[in-house]
């Protein structure tokens, strides 16, 4: 997703093997950039935004057959020294879509400022079958035709991959405003991270791990809301927010023309946001946690002419078959010392012990629960083959009658539940 700008300063700042996967010198070498560097870099941006939508617009005219003189006023649409705001996706109603056309003339004031204007690249689709997502494109094609904002606002139809690229590359604020808690990431929010764009976005998905205040802006406060009219607040917070901090912001230079504040949270939002948001840091951690345990394991399974896989099959094999027959005996609990201690009895039948985990489980309350506690295999029970008991103790600060004992397949180089997909509870 990134520029051919942003290849070039990433190149200067960290060297050709940047994406090699050392992403730790990243932060000091974005800080040995220079604010010029820094400011020049994204007026570059902006400006090939700029020329690409107005190429894009003269098109999408002409192909909807639109009078000659209309197709050709697309070519001084928008400014490349204006602050441009991109706002595109699926228009679907999560995303709440027309949230910025909520206080419609606001937004045209905002627009068509003649001392601090502003910009805005539209661009949607919306499924075909999806009604409402269609209405939400015919008003913001509505509004594009409005005559104060024609300059200054552009829908651009078909939103897809490669009007996605144009548009990260070039924003200075891309704008997101998903309904909580509905968005599962946010990607493209990331993707202008790179070009040194910045985020104002609902904190959801991404965004709610990512924000902080000195490297972009938040709507909403974290939390679900179901009250009628938090749209609404949310929509004020999102006008105010543009109208006090980011069009100001944009435009508070210095005597060289730079905007130092813009430029600082630039400057953050691209050593703190981009090594973290990024295909280089999921990939090593695929790779770290996943894929490379996952090649040891096939090693393990694959060597000395397959041993391991074959006891695995075995394993799993004797689980199938056997497991109808595992039930339960007596169950008792006793509660003493701050601890509940259970001895339960379990009929495995033919099934090896070894085979098995028997063990009580509770839904954990926080992250740091555990939710399952392992139980001892005891003696034989007499008179039974197969039959044993099981015991242990678990905290006591809960009810006895939350911990359910269960019996779960068990094997060291196995995948449970994965692998192997058997449960068998002690009846309720
Ligand atoms: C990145 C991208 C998306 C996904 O964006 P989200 O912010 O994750 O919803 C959708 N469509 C296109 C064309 C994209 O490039």
């Amino acid at each position: 997703w990134d520029s051919p700008w942003a290849d070039r300063l990433w190149t200067e700042a960290c060297g050709k093997e940047r994406w090699l996967g050392a992403h730790e010198r990243l932060p000091g070498a974005v800080a040995q950039l220079t604010d010029a560097q820094v400011w020049d870099f994204r007026g570059m941006e902006r400006r090939d935004l700029v020329d690409y939508a107005r190429r894009r617009l003269q098109r999408q005219l002409s192909q909807r057959g639109e009078d000659e003189e209309t197709v050709k006023g697309a070519r001084d649409v928008l400014d490349p020294n204006v602050l441009t705001l991109g706002f595109a996706r699926r228009f679907t109603e999560y995303k709440r879509p027309a949230m910025l056309l909520a206080q419609a003339e606001r937004l045209v004031r905002l627009l068509s400022n003649a001392e601090r204007p502003v910009q805005l690249i539209i661009a949607g689709k919306a499924h075909p079958r999806d009604q409402l997502g269609r209405t939400f494109v015919q008003q913001w094609a509505q509004f594009v035709r409005r005559p104060e904002v024609r300059d200054r606002a552009v829908f651009l139809e078909d939103y897809d991959m490669a009007l996605a690229e144009d548009l990260v590359q070039g924003v200075d604020v891309w704008i997101n405003t998903p309904r909580r808690p509905w968005e599962a990431s946010g990607t493209s929010g990331m993707k202008v991270l790179v070009n040194g764009g910045l985020n104002l976005s609902e904190l959801d998905g991404w965004w709610a791990e990512a924000y902080a205040p000195e490297l972009g802006w938040a709507i909403g406060d974290g939390r679900e809301h179901f009250e009628a009219g938090w749209d609404a607040a949310e929509t004020e917070q999102l006008y105010t927010l543009l109208e006090q901090q980011v069009v100001p912001e944009f435009y508070d230079r210095d005597a060289e023309g730079i905007p130092r504040r813009w430029v600082a949270r630039i400057r953050e939002s691209l050593a703190r946001l981009t090594p973290q948001f990024s295909s280089n840091r999921m990939l090593a951690q695929y790779l770290e946690q996943f894929y490379l345990p996952a090649a040891a394991g096939y090693r393990r399974r694959t060597g000395e002419r397959l041993r391991l896989a074959r006891e695995l099959r075995t394993w799993i094999r004797g689980l199938r078959h056997h497991w109808p027959a595992i039930h339960w005996g007596n169950g008792a609990v006793e509660s003493r010392d701050g601890r509940h201690c259970f001895r339960v009895q379990v009929y495995l039948g033919e099934l090896s012990p070894d085979a098995v985990a028997v063990e009580l489980y509770a839904e954990p309350r926080s992250p740091a629960e555990p939710g399952r506690y392992p139980l001892r295999r005891d003696h034989a029970l007499s008179g039974a083959a197969g039959g044993f008991l099981y015991v242990g103790d678990v905290p006591g600060d809960r009810a006895a009658a939350e911990y359910t004992p269960r019996v779960v397949p068990a094997h060291a180089e196995a995948l449970v539940p994965a692998e192997a997909r058997l449960i068998r509870w002690y009846p309720a």
